[in-house]
């Protein structure tokens, strides 16, 4: 379906990993390539679009999220995921090596949206009015849990036939520019940091999940247009060490699996739906997909960016990745 977009993107070997352990990828287009695991087995994947190790920032935002970002200025709701095990780029992706970093090349996601949101709703002459909300929740073992205040540590989600998706009581700060928002994303992400410590946790076991509202007041249509739009770094998607791992760090193993096979199994249900039965999409299933609702079903559009380490040593935990994205398709 059209309405989603499943890319790869593989980023440079690491310092830690072996360079004689090999890469797991051989390209053969911008979109097919060869997967090598450990055993030399050959899978070739073929998605929307790969974006091998030396690729740029830039060519994601423009491929991926100006699209989304267009129509959500124009009244569409669209989300943006990152998906992958720790250490494979998500946030390196969505944010770039920081919020606010100046370096134009390495800027990630996130503040090339908010700058793209707010270019196309002050160029377009058919708003005579707009307002931008921000939010940011964490969601970790299935509490959500407000990153503008963190006194509101588990807020509910509600439905409302008007507004949808609702987030009860969560903070949104109106933001008139991209200075503002950059501000406020930056602010989102220290607390962050605070109640990771607070909790002590580690944010590579909880989603993030930031959200935009567009509203505007339309010229021709002499009416308001919503339009949501929703950016994700999700939590590593890795198995838990079989071993080794028990008590907190095992239910917070289970807690991940679960809320992202409720993702894939709703991702799923959307793309693989025919359109002459209803079919059941199982939204419920965790607070993640709870949230995404309405910014996943219905006139929406996704993109979904697999991230991948081109290691060897992690053959098999990209392998994984790389399904979870070809379900989606
Ligand atoms: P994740 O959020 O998936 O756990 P990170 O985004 O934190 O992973 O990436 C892990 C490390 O790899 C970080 O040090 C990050 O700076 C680096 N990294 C990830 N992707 C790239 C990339 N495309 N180019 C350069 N460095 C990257
Ligand atoms: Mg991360």
């Amino acid at each position: 379906m059209s309405n989603v977009t499943v890319c790869a993107r593989f980023r440079p070997l690491s310092s830690k990993e072996n360079r004689d352990d090999g890469v797991c990828v051989r390209a053969i287009d911008s979109e097919t390539f060869v997967f090598q695991d450990d055993k030399d087995d050959e899978f070739t994947f073929n998605l929307d679009r790969v974006f091998y190790q030396d690729s740029a920032q830039a060519s994601i935002y423009d491929f991926l999220a100006l699209p989304i970002v267009t129509d959500a200025v124009n009244a569409i709701n669209g989300t943006i995921i990152t998906y992958g095990q720790t250490g494979a780029g998500k946030t390196y992706s969505m944010e770039g090596p920081g919020i606010q970093d100046c370096d134009e090349h390495k800027k990630g996601l996130l503040p090339r949206v908010v700058d793209g949101m707010f270019d196309q709703i002050t160029s377009s002459k058919d708003f005579a009015s707009y307002t931008v909300k921000l939010s940011m929740v964490e969601i970790y073992m299935e509490k959500v849990r407000d990153l503008l205040d963190l006194s509101k540590g588990n807020i509910q989600i509600k439905e409302n036939k008007t507004q949808g998706i609702l987030l009860s009581g969560v903070t949104e700060v109106p933001v008139s520019d991209s200075t503002e928002a950059l501000q406020l994303l930056c602010t989102g992400l220290a607390n962050r940091a605070v109640g990771e410590t607070q909790m002590n946790m580690s944010s590579s076991r909880s989603h993030c999940a930031y959200l935009f509202t567009i509203q505007q007041d339309s010229v021709t249509d002499k009416r308001v247009k919503t339009g949501k739009l929703i950016l994700v770094d999700l939590a590593g998607s890795e198995k838990a060490d079989k071993t080794g791992a028990e008590g907190k760090v095992l239910d917070e193993a289970k807690t991940i699996n679960k809320s992202l096979s409720a993702l894939g199994n709703v991702i799923n249900a959307l793309t693989s739906g025919s359109s002459s039965k209803v079919n059941h999409i199982p939204y419920r299933d965790s607070k993640l997909t709870r949230i995404l609702q309405d910014a996943l079903g219905g006139n929406s559009r996704m993109a979904l960016l697999c991230c991948c380490s081109p290691s060897n040593s992690n053959a098999s935990e990209t392998l994984s990745t790389l399904r979870f994205g070809m379900r989606a398709k």
